[in-house]
């Protein structure tokens, strides 16, 4: 008996993964302008990709700069000159 009901429920965590998962699917499918964003490095906003400059740091890490975040870095550094 005590089988049964853990069969029961591993079945039910099983169905509870499977919707779950689907979902999160169906959300990354559903919204394709998405995919094309990336978080600005510094200010953290989104922005379409090619709106963004990417960097390569080292073998993996990529950061993108925003517009407004370069222009600020180029007056930084423009009043230390
Ligand atoms: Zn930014």
């Amino acid at each position: 008996m005590a089988v049964t009901i853990l069969a029961i429920v591993f079945l039910i965590v099983l169905v509870i993964i499977a919707i779950g998962g689907s979902r999160l699917l169906s959300k990354q499918t559903s919204n394709p302008a998405d995919l094309n964003k990336e978080k600005c490095s510094i200010c953290r906003k989104k922005f379409d990709k090619g709106e963004l400059v990417l960097r390569e740091i080292g073998d993996y890490k990529l950061l993108y700069f925003c517009r407004d975040c370069i222009v600020k870095l180029y007056a930084d550094l423009g009043m230390k000159n």
